[in-house]
């Protein structure tokens, strides 16, 4: 496998795109928005920087693997000639299957389709494709360029053949893949998404703090990051729609989303990118915001 696209190049999108390139795969990273792609060109460039100075890689490294990318707003028209699409566009069942309709119709037959949801059931997003055995959920994980794990998710109709050829090209990234079946939230999220809803809901009823929650569960649990820490790094609208997905796909209610974290979502306090989540991030620190009078 030589060439790669990535479709959508927000936090998860543009960590993509740089292990595939840092490997020495021709990536096409693309968004619906400019501004995203500059921002994903300037982050890759800034990672690599740290890597550097840390002299993980050589100045060499990072020139080439600046040069395996290209970015685009034409999506259409560069989805053709790659062995593999991924898909790491906003966690929205109707733009995913609105995406996944337009990698199938424009892809070469061979392609192999694959997507970054944390949650949404690759079986179907597979339906909308006339090729269901080709269609994956490849879960990184993020940071993507630190951390390890690629959850590789099996829909209903994947072949052995494409699950076995994403688990070798996980590895080929350098990265240890687990290969799990397609059920709601998978592996990971079934498991983290309840617990940072319920620290989310631990404070909604004031029963501590911010650094409080976060600190019990850093010290007491051995967590390098807290759980709401941890909401706001991966986006708090990540998280409610990975909740809504849960609550969806098994009618149970311990997995409704607290009505704090709906709150803040609709009024744009979305974490880290937005600038302000249960922290507010000013110039790479981060304050807690979020106080009980808040709740
Ligand atoms: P993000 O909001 O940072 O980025 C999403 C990007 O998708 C944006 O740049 C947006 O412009 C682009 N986009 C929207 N519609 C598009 C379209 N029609 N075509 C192309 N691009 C489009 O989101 P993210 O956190 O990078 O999440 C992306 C995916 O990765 C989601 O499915 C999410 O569930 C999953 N994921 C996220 C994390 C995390 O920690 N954030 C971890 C694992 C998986």
């Amino acid at each position: 496998m030589e060439k790669v696209a990535v479709i959508g190049a927000g936090t998860m999108g543009n960590g993509i795109a740089h292990v595939f390139a840092q490997k020495g795969f021709k990536v096409t990273l693309m968004d619906i928005n400019e501004d995203a792609l500059a921002k994903a060109l300037a982050t890759i460039g800034k990672n690599l920087d740290r890597m550097l100075a840390k002299e993980r890689i050589t100045e060499e490294d990072k020139k080439n693997t600046l040069a395996n990318i290209t970015v685009s707003t034409d999506i259409e028209g560069n989805l053709a000639g790659n062995e593999l699409v991924v898909e790491a566009a906003t966690e929205n069942i109707d733009l995913k299957l609105k995406i996944f309709k337009h990698m199938d119709e424009f892809s070469d037959p061979d392609t192999i389709l694959a997507t970054n949801t944390s949650s949404i059931s690759i079986t179907k997003i597979a339906a909308v494709t006339n090729r269901p055995e080709k269609v994956i959920g490849m879960h990184f994980m993020n940071p993507v360029p630190v951390m390890k794990l690629v959850e590789v998710i099996r829909g209903y109709s994947t072949s052995d053949e494409v699950t076995n050829k994403i688990m070798s090209l996980s590895k080929e990234l350098g990265k240890v893949p687990v290969e799990v079946n397609d059920y709601p939230g998978f592996v990971a999220n079934r498991v983290l998404m309840p617990m940072i809803n319920e620290a989310i809901c631990t404070l909604y009823e004031s029963v501590a703090g911010v650094e409080e929650i976060d600190t019990v569960m850093k010290l007491g649990m051995a967590h390098p990051m807290g759980p709401l820490q941890l909401a706001d790094f991966i986006g708090l609208d990540v998280c409610l729609a990975i909740m809504n997905v849960l609550h969806d796909g098994f009618g149970n209610p311990k997995y409704a989303p607290c009505p704090l974290l709906v709150n803040m979502v609709t009024a744009g306090k979305l974490g880290r990118k937005s600038g302000e989540g249960f922290y507010v991030y000013t110039k790479g620190s981060k304050e807690t915001v979020v106080s009980k009078s808040f709740v």
